[in-house]
């Protein structure tokens, strides 16, 4: 169990996510429709500039929690990476994804923090993210790849809200 989970969060490691990721595309009889979700905390440097790293490791915790919370039990949460984190959501539509997204997004966003070892109000965390469907892409690399250019577009558009790759199959 400890090589498949990250330390910080208790939740699913960049291994365990990487292997989730390509097993969507590994059955051809999977005609299911996946979606996958990333996510990265704003101006989260910041955050840490201001009340230090072991707060910002405490809100990474919180942060793993909310999200673990808002979602469907079987959600599959993983952080990939520093304040980046991933979402797979098995046998979804868009519409349904982008819902449990936006859910999650409030969520974090209306929860204030406060330390108490330090005594200190830190205000609330946001998050941007991008979300794409497996139907969208031949491959893991791709999907991936969809779901970070759609945050990269959260990002540049303002932050704090989820950007969804909307293709039509033609
Ligand atoms: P943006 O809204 O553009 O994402 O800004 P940002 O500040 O969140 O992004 P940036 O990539 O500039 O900084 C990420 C910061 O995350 C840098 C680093 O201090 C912090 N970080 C990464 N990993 C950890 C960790 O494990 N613990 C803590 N406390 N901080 C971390
Ligand atoms: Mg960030
Ligand atoms: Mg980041």
């Amino acid at each position: 169990r400890l090589a498949v989970t990250d330390p910080i969060t208790k939740l699913f490691n960049r291994r365990a996510f990487d292997q989730r990721l390509a097993a969507i595309y590994d059955d051809p009889k999977d005609t299911m429709h996946h979606a996958l979700l990333v996510a990265d905390i704003d101006h989260f440097k910041m955050f840490n500039d201001t009340y230090g790293h072991q707060v910002g490791d405490r809100v990474l915790s919180v942060a793993a929690a909310m999200m673990k919370n808002s979602l469907d039990k079987d959600a599959f949460v993983a952080r990939t990476g520093g304040e980046e984190f991933a979402v797979i959501l098995k046998g979804t539509s868009l519409e349904a994804a982008s819902e449990a997204a936006e859910h999650m997004r409030r969520a974090i966003e209306a929860t204030p923090l406060k330390n108490h070892n330090e005594g200190v109000d830190c205000g609330s965390i946001t998050m941007s993210m991008g979300l794409c469907m497996s139907s969208d892409a031949s491959g893991a690399d791709e999907l991936y790849s969809h779901a970070d250019r759609m945050l990269y577009e959260a990002k540049s558009s303002g932050r704090n809200q989820m950007k969804a790759l909307s293709l039509i199959h033609i």
